[in-house]
């Protein structure tokens, strides 16, 4: 089997890189960091979106796996103690994974251009000072006329992150979906859109359109969407669930709903 490892550059997370690289010497685990069957990750979850970012163009093949050298992360079950267990679960491995789903974003420009983009958080389309306009599409039927910060879409894994923060709901993992929420929404007599986060399904997809990108921005987990407005304009973003999962090597079972209790509640259990 060949592992990749990607570390968050903390003192500790390199601690543990170093200390696993060591022990899969005395493995039947190989390094490949070019075409790696499992991808570790050591340190959060941004450590985790940046591993996904770097191989999620071979996630027909990759599964991951995250460790965690601080608290309890969303995609991290693995403790920076627990390294020799994890080894031993590698070499035991038969290709148990789970799978979650994914955000697909497809931009497209002014003079045609495209470029896709997946997320395994989500995407925000927002501006950066002023009012940001954007007609709203459900299956290509105009659906409202969106006035405010802006839109977020995610994926139900990024459901306790932003999208929490922004008074999205939290989603069921096991749901095939994704999730459009509003930030900072004007509604009044003159300005009307539905104020709710929408749940859509694995056949739906949500178009934005805005009418003026000079100040608009884009996102994809921690990636920025760049393009030069002296060159071409956003015409639209498309979000629906990607074609592909991400699927992480699944050794032991973490509830995602403990894991949400754990996060966001603690205490009694
Ligand atoms: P980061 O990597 O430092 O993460 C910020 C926090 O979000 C960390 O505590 C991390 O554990 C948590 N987080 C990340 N993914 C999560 C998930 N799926 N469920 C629950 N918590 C999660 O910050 P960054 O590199 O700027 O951004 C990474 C992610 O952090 C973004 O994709 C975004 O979802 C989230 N974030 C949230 C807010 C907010 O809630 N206001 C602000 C910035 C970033």
């Amino acid at each position: 089997m060949k592992i990749a490892i990607v570390n968050y550059g903390d003192p500790e997370a390199v601690r543990v890189r170093k200390m696993m690289l060591n022990r899969l010497a005395k493995t039947s685990l190989v390094c490949d960091h070019k075409h790696p069957d499992i991808v570790i990750s050591i340190g959060g979850d941004g450590t985790l979106l940046t591993a996904f970012n770097k191989y999620q163009d071979q996630l027909d093949h990759v599964r991951f796996v995250g460790i965690h050298t601080g608290h309890l992360g969303f995609y991290t079950d693995w403790r920076n103690f627990e390294v020799d267990d994890l080894l031993d679960s590698l070499e035991h491995d038969s290709g148990q994974s789970v799978s979650y789903p994914l955000l697909s974003l497809d931009v497209t420009y002014s003079d045609g251009q495209a470029q896709h983009y997946v997320a395994l958080n989500e995407s925000a389309l927002r501006q950066k000072t002023k009012t940001m306009v954007s007609d709203v599409y459900i299956n290509d039927r105009f659906f409202e006329s969106f006035r405010g910060d802006g839109l977020c879409a995610s994926t139900p894994t990024g459901s306790t992150a932003y999208n929490k923060s922004v008074g999205g709901a939290v989603m069921d993992p096991k749901i095939s979906g994704f999730q459009l929420t509003e930030l900072a929404s004007l509604n009044n007599r003159v300005y009307r859109s539905l104020g709710s986060p929408i749940i859509l399904g694995t056949e739906s997809q949500v178009t934005l359109r805005v009418h003026d990108d000079s100040d608009s921005l884009l996102t994809c987990d921690r990636q920025l969407v760049q393009w030069d407005v002296n060159q071409h304009h956003l015409s639209e973003v498309t979000y629906r669930v990607a074609d592909q999962p991400i699927r992480f090597a699944k050794y032991r079972h973490t509830s995602f709903w403990d894991r949400v209790h754990e996060s966001f509640i603690g205490g009694r259990k």
